[in-house]
């Protein structure tokens, strides 16, 4: 007998269909004798509508009451899969955030898991019951209602299979696995069987959102055994009450054998340009830039600053949330003067596509081919940044399907 959480996104809960799809899924596990976590996401479109009506509501609104407003699409899947499941005669019963507890601290809209408790949970699954929680949420040091950010089911549920002590965590989702990059983009995209922590981390924060970034922090520092797999698969297909079920396993890097260069492709279009031109090249001006909009919150990711010849004047590119895009126009134009730069220049129609494999550690030339692939197919690059085992290049969005095909096929990742 295990102890397993099983979280079901989205599209997995989108109609009453597929929450009772949802229950016989519950239930194989359940008939094979293993104690059930199950966390569920909110219906489909179900959060953006919740979050439209707040900001409908006023622009710049309490992110308390934000809170509770969003976190209430997870509250009615909760009770809707439980209700599925006493109807086949599975013994269940719904938590909310509060319930449990599962404490978060006081970040509001975008808190994190500061401690859940998890003997009543234990107690229940001892007991013979599923415990059905609302994903995204839990209760903050305020005691009010806090939710983990978009995406954030994926978190509870790592969370949660830590806080039993869960042999496996099993996200499904609308896919059968982590691919090689974005299947709906790429249909030559390969599903891995095993991707390393570090790997999955570099993906989910460069834009592949099939795994909320902080999951997969908090799988790797709670050494969880998390697997991504579908809930469109048959109930009832091979292999879907193995234990190393159809799908991929997020793991240490010791565990796969055959590694790649490259692992996988990633693009984000939530990502802005902003160029400051002719820049007084001088100490102290980097930190005129960049402290104001730190000050405002604002996380600046690409950075690219030329030398100037003769050490007057230069550029100085960056790139910012898109959703920052604009308040970060204003904290800029209101530093000109201490800055001293002639002209602001900016686009919001600009993707963040990048290369991703620990192969690359010990592998030269990857960044090279890359570049030459992409002037091959005419695509200009306007920033570039690198890590020990990643590449982002910055590039005009509507050429985004383009560069990842491109680079997709250079390092040898398509199917057939
Ligand atoms: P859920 O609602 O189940 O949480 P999400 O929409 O958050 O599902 O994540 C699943 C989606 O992630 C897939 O439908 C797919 O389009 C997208 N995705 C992006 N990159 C990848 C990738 N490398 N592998 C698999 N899916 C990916
Ligand atoms: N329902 C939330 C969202 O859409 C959380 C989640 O689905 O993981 O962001
Ligand atoms: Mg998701």
């Amino acid at each position: 007998m295990s102890r397993l959480v099983m979280k079901f996104g989205g599209t997995s809960v989108a109609d009453i269909d597929r929450i009772k799809n949802v229950a016989r899924h519950v239930k194989r596990e359940v008939d094979h004798g293993h104690q059930v976590a199950v966390v569920v996401s909110a219906m489909s479109g179900a959060t953006n509508q919740l979050v439209a009506w707040t900001r409908a509501a006023a622009p710049l609104h309490d992110a308390r009451e934000y809170d509770t407003v969003v976190a209430s699409g997870e509250q009615v899947t909760s009770g809707l899969l439980a209700i599925a499941l006493q109807e086949i005669g599975v013994n269940a019963r719904s938590w909310q955030g509060w319930q449990i507890p599962i404490r978060t601290d006081a970040s509001h809209g975008a808190a994190r898991i500061a401690d859940i408790d998890g003997a009543r949970l234990v107690e229940r699954l001892a007991q013979g019951q599923v415990a059905v929680i609302a994903g995204f949420q839990g209760i903050g040091p305020d005691n009010r209602i806090a939710t983990l950010g978009r995406g954030g089911s994926d978190t509870s549920a790592v969370a949660i299979a830590a806080a039993i002590g869960a042999d496996r965590c099993d996200i499904y989702t609308d896919v059968d696995g982590v691919y090689t990059t974005d299947p709906r983009i790429v249909p030559k995209a390969r599903r891995l069987d095993k991707v390393s922590f570090e790997e999955m981390l570099e993906m989910a924060s460069l834009g592949a959102k099939v795994l909320q970034v902080r999951s997969v922090e908090l799988a790797m520092v709670r050494n969880v055994r998390t697997f991504v797999r579908s809930s469109f698969e048959p109930v009832d297909g091979p292999g879907m009450a193995d234990e190393n079920p159809p799908g991929t396993l997020i793991c240490d890097e010791d565990e796969i054998v055959e590694k790649q260069v490259v692992t996988g492709i990633a693009y984000s279009k939530d990502e802005a340009q902003i160029s400051l031109r002719r820049v007084p090249d001088k100490p102290g001006v980097a930190a005129h830039v960049f402290g104001p909009l730190a000050e405002a919150n604002i996380n600046v990711d690409m950075i690219v600053q030329n030398i100037s010849e003769d050490g007057s004047l230069t550029d100085l590119t960056f790139t910012v949330p898109n959703a920052d895009y604009e308040r970060a126009r204003k904290v800029l134009e209101k530093a000109q003067a201490e800055v001293g730069y002639q002209a602001i220049q900016g686009s919001s129609d600009v993707a963040k596509v990048s290369v991703i494999g620990i192969g690359m550690r010990s592998h030269a030339g990857v960044a090279a081919d890359a570049f030459k692939a992409l002037a091959s197919k005419g695509i200009n690059i306007r920033a570039i940044t690198t890590s020990e085992i990643k590449i982002s290049v910055l590039i005009d969005a509507p050429y985004t399907e383009l560069a990842v095909r491109t680079l997709h096929s250079l390092y040898g990742l398509d199917g057939k």
